[in-house]
């Protein structure tokens, strides 16, 4: 048996989406990326028009960090356990990121840990939702209210996640979602940039196009079109978009199939955890996820390992996640001790993520499952 990690979900209309995208002239926020926007408006109807196509999530992430205006040496909050995206666009903006340790059940940011950071230079937190499962938004929206601090979300995972009724990405002042080739829904590389202000909004949709009135010449507003403020390059390509809106039709498909191969591993997998070798991870009560992680948490590194090189041994791709910012090169410069995030570091050592997407049977993950069950009898 032979199961990979990733697969791309193919779509039958990838082919003639791309196909009939190549007949027009390429041009940026033509008829894909428009009908991309018009897609996703069943998943964002309560942000309006106000949400826009961006070449990444990270670049996304840059905009919103843009839009902040943040002084130097203004602090914005984020976990350590972390892709560098959201860190590289504090500092892209001129600000500090100050790392935060996360929850044991869900891997996201700890509450507890953002109230005893906020400082008086602290401006903003981004938030993850780790796996595709919400953060406790009610309480989190509360701290930085009190606060004064701007919400930022990082949902690149969560595209169709919800925290109760609300769209993950749509919680916060913005929200930054990934349709890179590992997420859900993808393009290869491609983003989405999510306002809740409308003057926020209008100025994304500058900088987006070099720092230019653009969007206001084509809607007939002015004359010619000319450099109004800071700006940069980051549209999505018209093929990009093509691509995801072939995507995007099977979006509700795609969110159920990986949904109930969570659940799979779920119930396949419950005997691990009244047993005490390993923790899966929680889906609370408020979150409803899109299964875009399965991971589970192994009572010990050691643990981990063995499980992790029997899998694959067995053909089976298995992987462990994120070097915490803290301890990476780059972040070693802010000066933190390991010790300083120990939820961060129990979670470095000991999760694992096993395959999911939409080529994965049910039998599969059965089968995948009991080779971790067999490998606890060898080695736990
Ligand atoms: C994937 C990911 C990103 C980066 O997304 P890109 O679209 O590749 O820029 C950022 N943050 C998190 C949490 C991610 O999982």
């Amino acid at each position: 048996m032979k199961i990979p990690f990733y697969a791309r979900h193919c779509t039958n209309l990838d082919e003639e989406e791309l196909l009939s995208c190549l007949n027009g002239n390429l041009n940026t926020d033509g008829l894909f990326t428009k009908k991309v926007l018009s897609q996703l408006s069943s998943v964002y109807s309560d942000r309006g028009s106000r949400y826009m196509l961006t070449s990444s999530c990270s670049l996304a992430l840059e905009t919103a960090l843009n839009m902040c205006n943040l002084s130097k040496e203004d602090q914005v909050l984020l976990p350590s356990y972390n892709f560098p995206s959201a860190a590289n666009a504090v500092l892209k903006a001129g600000g500090i990121p100050v790392f935060c340790d996360i929850d044991p059940d869900t891997q996201n940011i700890s509450l507890k840990d953002i109230a005893s950071r906020i400082t008086s230079k602290t401006r903003a937190i981004i938030p993850v939702h780790y796996a595709g499962i919400s953060c406790h938004m009610d309480k989190l929206l509360k701290l930085a209210s009190e606060a004064g601090l701007v919400v930022i979300e990082d949902a690149a995972q969560a595209i169709n996640a919800f925290y109760k009724d609300a769209a993950l990405g749509t919680l916060g002042e913005f929200g930054c979602v990934s349709f890179h080739y590992t997420k859900n829904i993808s393009c290869g590389e491609g983003g989405l940039l999510l306002c809740r202000d409308r003057t926020d909004f209008e100025k994304a949709r500058c900088y987006r196009v070099h720092g230019t009135n653009r969007d206001a010449f084509f809607n007939g507003e002015c004359d010619r079109y000319t450099w109004v403020c800071h700006g940069s390059s980051t549209a999505v390509s018209e093929l990009c978009a093509a691509l995801l809106s072939a995507q995007l039709s099977s979006l509700s498909q795609i969110t159920k199939t990986r949904r109930q191969r969570l659940k799979d591993y779920l119930n396949f997998l419950k005997p691990l955890e009244q047993n005490g070798y390993a923790r899966l991870m929680a889906v609370p009560d408020y979150a409803s996820p899109n299964g875009h992680i399965f991971y589970l948490r192994f009572a010990s590194q050691t643990l981990r390992e063995r499980i992790q090189s029997y899998l694959t041994g067995q053909g089976i791709d298995a992987k462990t996640h994120y070097v915490p910012l803290h301890i990476s090169p780059m972040g070693k410069k802010f000066g933190y001790k390991q010790s300083d995030f120990p939820e961060t570091m129990a979670c470095y050592d000991t999760l694992l993520r096993l395959p999911i997407h939409t080529k994965l049977t049910r039998e599969q993950v059965w089968e995948i499952s009991e080779i971790i069950l067999k490998g606890i009898r060898l080695y736990g």
